[in-house]
């Protein structure tokens, strides 16, 4: 039988990935904007707060269980900046084009030995609001930010991330590529390693 999950983001990029990498297991996510939820305030200093809070707002309004990811952009020569704040990086409405120029011009005196950058992510499952034992996978995802973008797939950092093991721009990766790769699918495989079947 599918399992009906509410999945706490409004990014259509995730989504996209999410249904990619769930939809083998037979899961129905629903869109927490589909249920009129009224996402969580993302101000923990850390991804993994960020990811609970999301997935406890999503979960306590809607009586599903929840899963919620927080990821982000670390990089190395900016002492982790933009992390936790990596959507918005120029400011509260920016766009990728917007975040992606100010990490270029907060990077332009940086050498490239020095650019090594990685996504982090942390998915949280909750099979209830009030769960006292969340299902949390980390993922992560090692590269370097490129002087230019490049390419036009996927979606966030994406044409600036180079990818040593694939000698292109994560943007320059198919769907399918990204999603046997990346931070989100390396997160959801450490989620699914605690997978007892009886989660929902
Ligand atoms: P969140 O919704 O607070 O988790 O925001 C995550 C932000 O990190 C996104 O808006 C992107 O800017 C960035 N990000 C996370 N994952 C990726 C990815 O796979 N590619 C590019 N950017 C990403």
């Amino acid at each position: 039988m599918p399992r009906e999950v509410i999945l706490a983001t409004g990014n259509a990029g995730k989504l996209r990935e999410f249904q990619g990498l769930l939809a083998p297991l037979g899961w129905t996510l629903i869109r927490q904007s589909e249920r009129g939820v009224v996402p969580a305030v993302e101000d923990g200093l850390t991804f993994v707060e960020n990811a609970l809070a999301k997935a406890r707002a999503a979960s306590a309004q809607t009586g599903l269980p929840a899963l919620a990811d927080d990821s982000g952009l670390v990089v190395d020569a900016l002492d982790g900046a933009p992390g936790v704040h990596s959507a918005r990086y120029a400011g509260a409405e920016a766009s990728d084009a917007d975040n992606i120029a100010r990490l270029l011009a907060a990077l332009a005196d940086t050498p490239e030995a020095e650019r090594r950058a990685h996504f982090h992510c942390v998915l949280v499952y909750l099979r209830h609001a009030e769960d006292p034992a969340p299902l949390i996978g980390q993922g992560r995802w090692d590269g370097r930010i490129l002087e230019a973008p490049r390419g036009t797939a996927g979606f966030g950092y994406d044409p600036v991330f180079w990818v040593p093991e694939r000698g292109c721009s994560a943007a320059e990766l198919d769907a399918m590529e990204k999603n046997r790769l990346s931070h989100r699918a390396q997160a959801l495989n450490a989620l699914r390693s605690q997978w007892t079947g009886t989660d929902h």
